[in-house]
């Protein structure tokens, strides 16, 4: 056989690669080479486009060009950041022997490596990687046919999602109908589903919501090796004692164990046992729901402006997410709502208390997420002494509560910050410095006077100045040279100088035993000995040696960590409780928010409600929020809610009114106080809100669908205990339609769904309904009118509203003034006695603009034809976004880029 060309002829380096690669598909693979992580080939040009960094060449293989770039180690999370966030999976590829090592084997053999991490969306722990106020969650999703007489499309349906950073870890069922729901409760950062779900064409735009879908092999979903694969996981010999699971829910749980083992490389994180959820357990909220009312983020994707950023009050990052948390799902139990409103109250009244556990909780770190990155061999000094400083805190906590009598909630939580041996928090403090450094390697982190050794082995490092000056002067009364020195270089290490004339002195008996000659200099000599050399080989090793005792001692410490993983979690969790409950206090008196009543009843009653968000906002602004009342409780005799529907002029504060309306049900369910007067809420199984189509953001499909296809859902799905928020409804379609459909739809609402809902419209005709059913209140929102203008009341008031003053409100908006006027006179027709045929009548009779006597506007300047403009237009029609990944989009995005 011919021998391969040159061009051919893969390099040993390259063939490394080419394997490794292979092992992991589906990972930019960043391969480690000295101070950089090179990626090569296709990875190369991705990467260098999703990180804007320069595509280089680097050889030949099979005749290509190899395109490579290359990221700096010290710099690596930064980029890992903006892959992972771009959704991509980076396989970590280390040397695993110093690059002398391999030279020994040959000179051609190449340096070892290994994959030593995967790094994807769902399983990153580094802080500089995550949002420390957002949970990072990775969940699966397992699919069983059975479940006759289910719901749905006739699969069970289970999630598991768990935070690895945090260690929370939890399984639910559910059903097709409200698996979008769920979804978008548990936010996954990663989801995991097997192949065939993925590829399920009824499923599949849901995978478009998510920032990142990982499809398996179905074999990792095998329900039947799921509970051997999480026994093995948390190291017991049967789940008994982990509680009963349906098998979807053991699929599930038995897919994310073993994601994380092959993420990981075996590596374990400290999560909890899975926690079962019922699925009647929260409010369900769906996605559309979610986005409107702006619970987690806005509508633009922000923090700022959300019901949470107005609500928190937290001080740790920890609490911030426990409050994401009970905000993404209130509970439906009025039990365990009572349990937490107890826990608030009694912190609102203890001031000095609540004021005491903040300032300590303020210097509480996050002991989660060091947890996990110890438990996962990722963690540095620093994470150890946050673990023990976190611990420290929680007992001095815990003694404060101690001090005063609590209720349920702060009780169990103060047991649970005693619950690890105080021993492990003062060994940590007493063995870690005060200054730490990040990296382990570094050393120095161990506080002197923790260990003889180490403090013996640091003297001689520190000290080899003294010993070697004192070694010095011996030899210098030795000898009677008094000019010797011993100096050091990097060549010959320590060794002793004197001139050439002194030279000989050395060189004969009896001090040609003790010195050996090494170098001669112009007119100096250079000697070493063997004490010199024990000397030096001690003090050299000296520094390598402390290192070592270091990192045995770190072991050592990591070691007492895990050993109590599960309390320390347990703390931590407790320190997020009261941090959240501390929180919510605070926020109670600070913004007068009162303790709502809830109960098992279908009773929705608000007294002085306000919108949380606007009002905080329009306190910056200046001018007070008007409060308002709603009542939907079941009125005498009647066994279902009422409805109100709310009229009013665009701009008087309906949608406000409405979502206020919705943020209390949910913050009261979430354990919160609520910004009322007094609340009385039966509790809400489901809560629907929608929003007309013309509030509504363009989304590729029509958006009179979606709103339609969102309506269906709420006809469907909203049973009684249900709170549905409607607003103009069916806007985006000619009059007549919307009508038919709104009035429909509200009959549907208040006869066969008897749900309680609020029910904003423009459509005045709806008014009448309320003399036929009779639940149906009719509300509307105070406006005066004073000469042509309207002053917005922001008070909602029984009634229906007698104009919409819409041409006020346009001219508010500034529209030109003969708009206004005209649209004034048209008015005034289309409202006459006549309505017969309005429209010919006020072409006919109506003067024109041009009667007017206005300039005609001028032509708008003709478009040049432009080719590029053209280019990028055929290019941007043969794009379907609702077809597309979003690695596809971003792809597009840059074709488009190049184009333009
Ligand atoms: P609509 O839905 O009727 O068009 P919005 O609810 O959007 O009106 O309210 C318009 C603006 O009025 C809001 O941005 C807010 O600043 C103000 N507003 C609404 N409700 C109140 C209130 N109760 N008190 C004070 N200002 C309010």
């Amino acid at each position: 056989p011919k021998a391969p060309g040159d061009a051919e002829r893969v390099t040993p380096m390259m063939a490394q690669y080419i394997e490794i690669k292979a092992a992991n598909p589906g990972s930019l693979l960043f391969y480690r080479m000295g101070d950089f992580y090179e990626l090569f080939l296709e990875d190369a040009e991705i990467a260098a486009r999703a990180l804007g960094i320069v595509l280089t060449k680097r050889g030949k293989h099979q005749g290509e060009d190899i395109a490579m770039c290359g990221v700096p180690v010290d710099r690596a999370e930064e980029y890992l950041h903006k892959l992972i966030a771009a959704g991509y999976r980076v396989a970590v590829c280390e040397q695993m022997e110093p690059p002398a090592e391999a030279k020994k084997r040959g000179p051609k053999s190449v340096v070892k490596r290994d994959v030593i991490r995967l790094v994807t969306p769902g399983t990153i722990t580094e802080d500089a990687l995550l949002d420390a106020r957002r949970e990072n969650v990775l969940a699966s999703l397992a699919r069983v046919k059975g479940g006759a007489g289910e719901e749905g499309d006739g699969y069970v349906y289970a999630l598991a999602f768990a935070d690895i950073s945090t260690g929370s870890f939890r399984v639910a069922e559910t059903d097709s109908t409200r698996l979008s729901a769920d979804l978008a409760r548990i936010e996954p950062a990663e989801l995991l589903v097997a192949d065939s779900v993925y590829e399920d064409a009824e499923l599949r735009p849901l995978w478009r919501t998510l920032p990142a879908v990982t499809p398996l092999p179905k074999e990792s979903f095998d329900g039947a090796t799921a509970g051997r694969r999480i026994a093995g996981f948390f190291q017991v010999a049967t789940l008994d004692s982990f509680g009963v699971f349906s098998r979807a829910e053991l699929a599930a749980a038995g897919a994310i164990v073993a994601y994380i083992e092959r993420t990981q490389l075996g590596a374990r994180p400290p999560l909890g046992r899975p926690q079962r959820e019922a699925s009647s357990e929260a409010m369900i909220i769906d996605p559309a729901t979610r986005a409107n009312l702006e619970i987690l983020r806005t509508t633009t994707g922000e923090r700022t402006g959300s019901l949470w950023a107005a609500v928190d009050r937290t001080v740790t990052s920890a609490g911030a997410r426990l409050l994401a948390r009970r905000l993404a799902e209130p509970l439906t139990d009025p039990k365990r709502v009572a349990d937490r409103f107890d826990a608030v109250e009694c912190l609102a009244n203890e001031t000095s208390l609540r004021a005491q556990l903040r300032d300590r909780l303020a210097g509480v770190p996050d002991l989660a997420r060091a947890l996990s990155r110890v438990a996962l061999g990722r963690a540095g000094p620093r994470d150890l002494a946050a673990i023990g400083r976190g611990l420290g805190e929680g007992m001095e906590i815990a003694a404060l509560l101690a001090a005063s009598p609590a209720p349920a909630e702060l009780t169990r939580a103060a047991a649970a910050l005693t619950g690890v041996d105080p021993a492990l928090a003062a060994t940590l403090s007493a063995a870690l410095a005060d200054e730490l450094p990040l990296n382990r390697r570094d050393g120095g982190f161990i506080r002197a006077g923790y260990q003889d050794e180490l403090d013996a082995t640091r003297a001689l490092r520190d000290e080899s100045r003294r010993v070697v000056a004192a070694l010095e002067r011996r030899y210098v009364e030795e000898t009677g040279v008094r000019a010797l020195k011993i100096r050091h270089n990097a060549v010959l290490g320590y060794f002793v100088e004197v001139s050439q004339q002194n030279a000989d002195r050395l060189r004969e008996p009896p001090f040609d035993a003790v010195f050996l000659h090494r170098q001669t200099m112009a007119g100096a000599m250079r000697f070493t000995s063997t004490e010199l050399a024990e000397l030096e080989a001690k003090i050299s090793s000296a520094g390598e040696r402390a290192l070592a005792l270091e990192q045995l001692l770190f072991d050592e410490l990591v070691g007492a960590v895990m050993g109590q993983t599960e309390a320390i979690r347990a703390c931590a969790e407790a320190l997020a409780v009261i941090d959240v409950t501390a929180g919510l206090a605070k926020l109670a008196v600070d913004e007068r928010h009162v303790r709502p009543e809830v109960d098992d009843g279908l009773d929705f009653r608000i007294e002085g409600g306000r919108h949380p968000v606007v009002e905080q906002a329009l306190r910056r602004d200046g001018g007070p929020f008007v409060a308002n009342e709603c009542e939907l409780s079941p009125p005498e005799g009647a066994r279902a809610g009422r409805i109100w529907l709310v009229t009013g002029p665009n701009m008087a504060g309906k949608s406000t009114f409405l979502r206020q309306n919705a943020l209390i049900a949910i913050l009261a369910q979430a354990g919160a106080f609520v910004p009322a007067t007094l609340a009385r809420i039966g509790v809400v199984d489901r809560l629907f809100s929608r929003v007309g189509a013309a509030d509504d953001l363009a989304r590729g499909r029509s958006t009179f669908m979606v709103e339609m296809v969102e309506t269906a859902a709420i006809l469907n799905q909203a049973t009684e205990r249900s709170l549905v928020i409607l607003d103009e409804i069916g806007r985006g379609t000619a009059t007549f339609d919307g009508l038919s459909i709104a009035w429909a739809s509200l009959e549907h609402l208040h006869e066969t769904n008897r749900c309680r809902g609020l029910f904003a419209t423009h459509f005045h005709e709806l008014t009448a309904l309320s003399q036929r059913l009779s639940r149906l209140v009719n509300a509307t929102v105070k406006v005066k009118e004073w000469e042509g203008e309207v002053i917005f009341l922001h008070e909602v008031v029984p009634g229906a509203a007698d104009r919409s003053y819409g041409i006020q409100v346009a001219k508010l908006a500034g529209l030109p003034h003969v708009v206004v006027e005209r649209a004034r006179a048209v008015l005034t027709e289309l409202e006459s006695a006549d309505r017969a045929a309005p429209t010919q009548r006020i072409l006919d009779d109506l003067p024109l603009f041009a009667a007017l006597n206005r300039a005609p506007p001028p032509a708008a300047p003709v478009a040049k034809a432009d080719p590029v403009a053209a280019a990028v237009k055929t290019a941007l029609e043969g794009l379907h976004p609702d077809e597309m990944t979003p690695r596809e989009a971003l792809e597009a995005l840059y074709r488009l880029k190049a184009a333009a």
